[in-house]
């Protein structure tokens, strides 16, 4: 059973692809008898920028750290191959959290879903199906409370979370507007997301500037999912009674100390509303989004693209290239066949 390993924390700066080891070890492939366990054989696994936080040892984030010398735990799709709990039976398609290996004995299977509709792609239960999208749905919806013709600017706008941000948002008739690291990126935005603008925040000398070339009246929702210099310049183009859903803050998970904010007097007298989520906090949604976002995947009237890594030797890459943008839309990775 080859695994994916961490070999210590990473305390500070950038993970690296020598914080991985492979191993090699021996697992059984059915369940012991009286046994509620199943075992998986693992056919996509998701990358996620919190995993960064799961590599430290640090006692202030919301997920338990990893432990060195063991696989990586994330979120995947699976295949059932043996079960002693009632709800799971051999062949059965699930998604949650697994680790990162060709075969997991998952112990606690009642956090696993079973997957019912298999006419979409399967890896899709990394993303538009899974985690990522109800990030998205309930950071959008429930905390950004959106209404129709309101100024909405998203951040990372071409990632897993948030190009379903600016789906949803042109849903609820927005005018939407994204930042991405890549010409590449930004074309994306425009042409396959519907963003009515977009630009590349790489390229910007002023970032302030190209938020008030692209929202002139300013912003109403800002979903947040990269903190530091953007929040900073996007809380002087807020609008009165603008709200940010604080989703994520990519640009500090590898500084030694983060940058603060020099603008937050902005949300008193912009009335604005500045709130952080978590998505644990929003599973008992999922059935009620799923049953939204389904037919709009059927009809096409929503896309997803994704970035695939082969094979469990690229996943800690794939990992790392989060961090520089490497991935274009939801990065997971495919396990091979065999
Ligand atoms: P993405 O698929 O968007 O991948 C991360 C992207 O972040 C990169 O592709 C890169 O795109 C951008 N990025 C990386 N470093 C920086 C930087 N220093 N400054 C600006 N942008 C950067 O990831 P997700 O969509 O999965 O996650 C987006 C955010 O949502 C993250 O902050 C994540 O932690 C958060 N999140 C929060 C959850 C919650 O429950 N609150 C749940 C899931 C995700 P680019 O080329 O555009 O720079």
């Amino acid at each position: 059973n080859k695994q994916v390993i961490l070999r210590d924390y990473v305390m500070g700066g950038f993970p690296k692809e020598s914080d991985f080891e492979f191993k090699t070890s021996k697992i059984r492939l059915n369940v012991a008898q009286g046994s509620k366990s199943v075992v998986l054989k693992n056919l996509y696994l998701s990358c996620d920028p919190y995993m960064r936080n799961r590599m430290t040892n640090s006692t202030g984030s919301y997920v338990a750290p990893f432990t060195p010398g063991s696989p990586i735990i994330g979120r995947g799709v699976a295949k059932v191959i043996d079960s002693g709990h009632p709800n799971y039976k051999k062949g059965d398609l699930v998604w949650g959290m697994t680790r990162w290996e060709e075969y997991s004995l998952i112990t606690e299977p009642e956090t696993l879903y079973k997957i019912e509709d298999t006419d979409v792609p399967l890896s899709y239960y990394t993303g538009i199906l899974g985690m990522p999208s109800l990030t998205a749905y309930a950071g959008f919806y429930e905390v950004g409370s959106p209404k129709e013709g309101e100024y909405v600017f998203v951040s990372a706008a071409s990632g897993a979370v948030g190009q379903l941000v600016g789906q949803f948002a042109k849903l609820k008739n927005c005018y939407v507007v994204g930042s991405a690291g890549s010409k590449e990126k930004v074309d994306l935005l425009k042409d396959k997301f519907g963003f009515d603008e977009a630009f590349n925040y790489k390229e910007e000398h002023d970032l302030d500037k190209a938020l008030k070339r692209c929202l002139p009246d300013g912003i109403d929702i800002y979903f947040e999912n990269v903190g530091g210099k953007m929040l900073d310049v996007v809380l002087l183009n807020m609008r009165l009674h603008g709200r940010i859903p604080v989703c994520g803050m990519i640009s500090q998970y590898n500084l030694e100390e983060q940058e603060g904010a020099h603008n937050l007097f902005c949300l008193i007298t912009k009335r604005v509303r500045m709130e952080g989520f978590l998505v644990s906090d929003y599973f008992p949604m999922y059935p009620k989004y799923r049953n939204m976002v389904l037919p709009l995947i059927r009809e096409g009237k929503i896309t997803y693209v994704e970035d695939i890594a082969e094979g469990l030797e690229n996943a800690p890459a794939a990992l790392i290239g989060l961090f520089s943008g490497r991935n274009i839309g939801k990065q997971r990775e495919r396990e091979r066949a065999g």
